[in-house]
C-alpha cells in the first residue's frame, strides 16, 4: 500500500429471511467478521415477494426489528432496511449494486451459508455480482459446501463453529409450544411471544415459551 493510501473498508453483507434470525446467523457472521477483518457485517433481511403465493413469511417489519434486537449488543453489526423498503421483488444483486453505489470505496464481501451457495449460479445477472463482492461461504450442518460452477477468485470457504439452528426449526418448535431459548437471542425470544408470532392458525398459545 502506498505511503499515506487510506485502506479501504472492508464490509461484509449478511442477506436473508431472518424469520427468525437465530444464533446460526450471528455465530457466521461473527466468525466471518474475525477471519476476514471485516470492519462491519451489514445484516440485510429480505423484502416481501408479493407475487409468492402460498409462502407466509413473516412481516418484513417483524424481521427487521429481531434482526435489530439480536444484533443491538454488537458494535460491528449493523442493519439495513434496503432490500424490505424496495418496492417490488428485491434482488441480492441490486442490494449489492446500491451498497456499491452508497460506499464507493469500501470492499464488499457477501456471507452465504453452503445451502445457498449453489443457488447464487441461478441468481439474476450472476456473472456480475463477482465483479461486485467477495462471496464467503460457510458451512452449515447438514450441507456440503459445494464450489462447482463457481468462479474460484471470487468465492472464499470458511468453516465455522457447527450451528445446527434453522428458521424452519425455530417456528416449529414456538407452533408446537417447545422453548426457542438459547436458539435465538433472548430478546427475541420475548419479541416472538410478544406479537405471537409462529403460533397455529388457531391461535392456541404454545406452552413452556
Ligand atoms: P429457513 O429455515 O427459513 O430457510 P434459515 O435458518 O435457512 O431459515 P435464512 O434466513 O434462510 O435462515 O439464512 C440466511 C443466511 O444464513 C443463509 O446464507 C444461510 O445459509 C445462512 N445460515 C442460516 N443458518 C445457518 C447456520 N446454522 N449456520 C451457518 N449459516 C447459516
Ligand atoms: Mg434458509
Amino acid at each position: 500500500m502506498a505511503w499515506g493510501a487510506k485502506q479501504r473498508r472492508r464490509i461484509g453483507v449478511m442477506g436473508g429471511t431472518f424469520d427468525p434470525v437465530h444464533h446460526g446467523h450471528l455465530v457466521a457472521a461473527s466468525e466471518v467478521r474475525d477471519a476476514f477483518n471485516l470492519d462491519e457485517v451489514i445484516f440485510v433481511p429480505t423484502g416481501e415477494q408479493p407475487f409468492k403465493q402460498g409462502n407466509d413469511v413473516t412481516a418484513a417489519e417483524h424481521r427487521y426489528l429481531m434482526t435489530v434486537i439480536a444484533t443491538a449488543s454488537n458494535p460491528r453489526f449493523t442493519v439495513s432496511r434496503m432490500e424490505i423498503d424496495r418496492p417490488g421483488t428485491t434482488y441480492t444483486i441490486d442490494t449489492l449494486r446500491d451498497l456499491r453505489r452508497e460506499l464507493p470505496d469500501a470492499e464488499l464481501f457477501f456471507i452465504t451459508g453452503a445451502d445457498v451457495l449453489p443457488q447464487i449460479l441461478t441468481w439474476k445477472d450472476a456473472d456480475e455480482l463477482w465483479s461486485l463482492a467477495h462471496f464467503i461461504g460457510v458451512t452449515r450442518p447438514g450441507h456440503d459446501l459445494d464450489m462447482t460452477g463457481l468462479p474460484a477468485a471470487g468465492v472464499s470457504l470458511m468453516e465455522v463453529t457447527a450451528m445446527a439452528i434453522s428458521s424452519t426449526e425455530c417456528r416449529a418448535r414456538v407452533r408446537a409450544g417447545k422453548p426457542v431459548w438459547y436458539l435465538v437471542p433472548d430478546g427475541v425470544v420475548q419479541y416472538i411471544a410478544k406479537y405471537g408470532l409462529y403460533l397455529p392458525e388457531d391461535g392456541e398459545a404454545g406452552v413452556g415459551r
